[in-house]
């Protein structure tokens, strides 16, 4: 089908009910996105000094192009950049050819069995996937998922340093706007407590903290540190021990006064039944890399909203690309109530111009079709 075909049957609405419309998958395309960030971002799993991420396009046959994004993380995902463009190239991408994307059942069914993990590689092509179903049904991605709301409120994440750089930096994220801050901690308990303390005394008791540990504290370090620091009223606390230790996860959502978040010892759907089951955590943080993209992402989001739980919407360190997808599947559901998508800020620029947009603490989704990102960087 010709661009004038597809624009006549666009505007007849026969596209939007798709029919007589042949859709099928004859490409996927993946790119290098490699992006400076202003300066390196610390975790408690050591620094990020560059980040390496995948562009990612799903071609069809008409000229609809599904546009996504994989990023990652060596030490947490376990997938580099080099991995990801020869999964997709080599497992991926033979398994969904030829396949209508609008049976995205059956597309994601191939995706999964193509190769076991690797959920940012499936996540960079479930994203494109989504943003042409968006584009196909003729709404905003966010609109065609569930429409709860259209914009979120995210926090900002301060880098772990030493607590005067990270007093100041939390001071100017005030400045900008942000009324939420995520505070790095998990390295040396004494700095940690003297981080949170310098934080709150210098941006008042207005903003809401919330701390990520990154599974580096043992479970008898953070209920001390947690009774220390109970007089600065946090939050919540995010993945205080290693990601494989659920027990201690479990002894410490049961004896903290405050919400036990789980990000890295849930990845997969099978990892968030587990914790459900196990009633190892308050909240589970989703991350569309973590999952393998926004179809898991769902089924995530509603077994835990069944159990009680409610869902935090976080990243790795993204583009406007896939932050922008991850808003999306945020704004569609009412039990995704916390957002994390502040990494677009940490770059030096951004190589796409449209997608969400930022007012302060605000982030804003677009009302264009699919992801709502125009500007292709292939
Ligand atoms: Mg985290």
């Amino acid at each position: 089908m010709g661009e004038s075909d597809f624009l006549d049957k666009l505007s007849s609405g026969d596209l939007i009910f798709g029919r007589g419309v042949n859709l099928e998958i004859v490409d996927i395309k993946v790119k290098p996105l490699n992006l400076k960030l202003k300066s390196p971002f610390i975790t408690a799993a050591g620094p990020l000094n560059e980040v390496k991420n995948v562009y990612v396009e799903v071609h069809t046959n008409s000229s609809l192009i599904g546009i996504g994004e994989a990023a990652f993380e060596p030490r947490v995902t376990g997938e580099t950049q080099e991995s990801i463009i020869s999964v997709i190239n080599e497992y991926i991408k033979p398994a969904i050819l030829g396949e209508d994307p609008r049976d995205i059942e059956k597309v994601e069914e191939k995706i999964s069995k193509a190769i076991h993990g690797n959920e940012s590689a499936k996540a960079g092509v479930d994203i494109a996937l989504f943003d042409i179903l968006g584009k196909c049904y003729n709404v905003p991605l966010y609109k065609l998922l569930g429409g709860y709301k259209n914009s979120l409120e995210t926090d900002f994440t301060i880098s772990l340093d030493e607590p005067e750089k990270m007093a100041y930096d939390a001071k100017e994220a005030v400045k900008e706007g942000f009324k939420i801050l995520k505070i790095k901690v998990g390295v040396d308990s004494t700095k940690d407590y003297q981080r949170v303390k310098m934080i709150r005394e210098n941006v008042g008791d207005d903003i809401k903290i919330r701390l990520d540990a990154n599974q580096g504290w043992y479970v008898k370090e953070a209920v001390f540190l947690m009774k220390m620091l109970e007089e600065y009223n946090i939050e919540l606390l995010e993945q205080p021990v290693k990601s494989w230790d659920i027990e201690g996860l479990e002894y410490l959502k049961n004896v903290l006064l405050l919400p036990v978040v789980a990000d890295e010892s849930v990845f997969t759907v099978y990892d968030a039944l587990n914790i459900i089951k196990l009633n190892a955590a308050d909240m589970i943080n989703i991350k569309l890399m973590k999952c393998g993209g926004i179809y898991n992402a769902i089924i995530i989001n509603k077994i835990a909203e069944v159990a009680g739980i409610e869902c935090m919407i976080g990243c790795m360190i993204e583009s406007k690309i896939s932050i922008t997808a991850a808003a999306h599947f945020a704004a569609a559901f009412k039990n995704v109530t916390k957002a994390d998508l502040d990494s677009p800020l940490f770059f030096e620029s951004d190589p796409v111009a449209d997608g969400i947009t930022y007012d302060s603490g605000k982030v804003i989704l677009p009302n264009s079709l699919g992801l709502g990102i125009s500007k292709r960087i292939l």
